[in-house]
């Protein structure tokens, strides 16, 4: 099988001089003592992630800050993409939706899928059994590198099995995922989850908990001040405006970029002017992000009077290779769209964000979590949740299921707005009014929600945790 393995070059970014601005004196001193050990511990080793795209979706946006750090720190962190198929991705997305408790496109998962599965896993490690070598660690990421853990353990590296996606409630749609992955997980050195709650029982003693985070100095995170915020956005096409301040943002090598892509945007009606208060949802179109509930939702119970907007943002639907269903979740949500009474549709947007350029992209998305009056994320399922980290990280207050890796994130009235019931679309409509009504609270709970954040979702607990884990296995060796 012809499958390409591919190295994604990241640039080392200084760790110590970036956070220590931001940190205070106790933490700063926690960060620096862990990248001396860690040096000290990983020095003629290499850290491998592998994963299955180089651009979209939680991963790969974690993936590049985590890299460049521990590179910053001195070690040598290095990023591989497997290669596939499309019938492999069609499979390893079978297995996602799974692991989320639904049931995706209905196909099986037995012994053909098993076979073409391994296939695949087969023509990858022929490449990277050149380049790992022994007493390497590897972390590989979600189901589609599951199949590495033995032979990269037969290398004699430590493997680590990371998998970001589950939920609280494991449904039978969810024990088949796994016992489709067991017997590829269980041998590795060590297992890492977003929340304990989302290990099956065979699992849950051996689980290391480690929630995602999110790096404040990428095109995604960094500040931004207001005419550039208007500017990006007046320039992608989301609101009126004049496009002409810097369109600016600074790249993760320090050069500055510009964004001269333009969205492409399904709308009826004139362009929402600047102060109209927007509620932004910004997701890959998959059907578990419930862009189409989130539109209804604000259709029917978000008041028609007031001037508020909803933009639901997405990617460009070729843009994310492991992500087949893109496509078909945007055309659902544009038919349901049209369908929406005249008035409406005049109030919501459709908006796919131009993938040519990760960074340009991660500015845009920066510009309208900044705009945002509100930020939603009525997913359905969610491992973590990144986009409700970044969202209050700029201090917006969300609106979120309470689900998954989101309770985690937003303490219910007080960094944010939970939905016990992500169905009920009504309640959905009541949290945004209540928001957008009173913007004293909403700030309020923006300022909390960015606390919140810098104490726990940043890149620096990340990559100490990292360290501990890394530390443990290597004196268990
Ligand atoms: N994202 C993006 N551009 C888009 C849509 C999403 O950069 O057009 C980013 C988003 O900002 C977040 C990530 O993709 O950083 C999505 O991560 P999350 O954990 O929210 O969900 P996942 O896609 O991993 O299910």
């Amino acid at each position: 099988m012809d499958v390409k393995l591919s190295e994604v070059a990241v640039q080392a970014v200084p760790l110590l001089e970036r956070f220590e601005p931001l940190l205070d004196p106790e933490a700063f001193s926690l960060l620096r003592d862990a990248a001396e050990a860690g040096r000290e511990l990983l020095r003629g080793r290499t850290v491998w992630n592998v994963n299955s795209t180089a651009t979209g979706g939680g991963v790969a946006e974690m993936l590049a800050p985590l890299v460049a750090y521990g590179r910053g720190a001195g070690i040598d962190v290095r990023w591989l993409v497997i290669g596939g198929d499309a019938e492999f991705f069609r499979i390893t997305k079978r297995i996602h939706n799974r692991l989320h408790a639904v049931e995706g496109d209905g196909g099986d998962l037995g012994d053909a899928e098993r076979a073409h599965y391994d296939r695949v896993m087969r023509a990858n490690c022929d490449e990277l059994t050149a380049v790992v070598h022994e007493g390497d660690i590897v972390l590989l990421h979600d189901p589609q590198t599951a199949g590495l853990v033995e032979p990269l353990q037969r290398l004699g590296a430590l493997v680590i099995w990371r998998c970001h996606v589950g939920v609280d409630q494991r449904n039978d749609l969810a024990e088949q995922a796994w016992d489709f992955l067991r017997p590829m997980v269980e041998p590795a050195d060590a297992i890492i989850m977003s929340r304990k709650e989302f290990a099956p029982d065979w699992l849950a003693e051996r689980v290391h908990v480690v929630p995602p985070s999110i790096d404040p100095f990428s095109a995604k995170n960094e500040d931004m001040d207001r005419p550039t915020v208007r500017s990006v956005l007046a320039h992608v096409g989301v609101i009126s405006g004049d496009p002409d301040h810097a369109v600016a943002y600074t790249r993760r090598d320090g050069s500055p970029g510009r964004v001269d892509h333009v969205a492409d945007i399904v709308r009826a009606g004139p362009v929402p002017g600047p102060d109209s208060p927007l509620v932004v949802q910004v997701s890959r179109w998959d059907r578990l992000k419930d862009m189409a509930g989130v539109m209804l939702g604000f259709a029917e119970h978000v008041d028609g009077g007031g001037d508020a907007h909803l933009v639901l943002a997405g990617p460009n639907v070729t843009g994310v290779a492991d992500d087949p269903e893109g496509a078909e979740v945007l055309q659902e949500c544009i038919e349901a769209w049209r369908t929406l009474p005249h008035a409406a549709r005049a109030r919501i947007q459709l908006v796919c964000l131009p993938m040519a350029d990760v960074e340009e992209n991660a500015a845009i998305v920066n510009a309208l979590q900044r705009h945002a009056a509100v930020v939603v994320q009525k997913s359905l399922a969610e491992g973590f949740g990144l986009t409700v980290a970044e969202a209050m990280w700029k201090g917006r207050p969300v609106v979120a299921s309470a689900i998954g890796g989101i309770r985690d994130q937003v303490v219910h009235g007080e960094t944010g707005i939970l939905l016990d019931d992500p169905t009920d679309l009504a309640a959905f409509g009541r949290a945004v009014t209540e928001l957008l009504a009173d913007p004293e609270r909403a700030d309020r709970m923006g300022a909390a929600a960015r606390q919140r954040v810098l104490e726990r979702f940043i890149a620096p607990r990340h990559l100490i945790q990292y360290g501990e884990i890394f530390a443990a296995l290597l004196a268990g060796r």
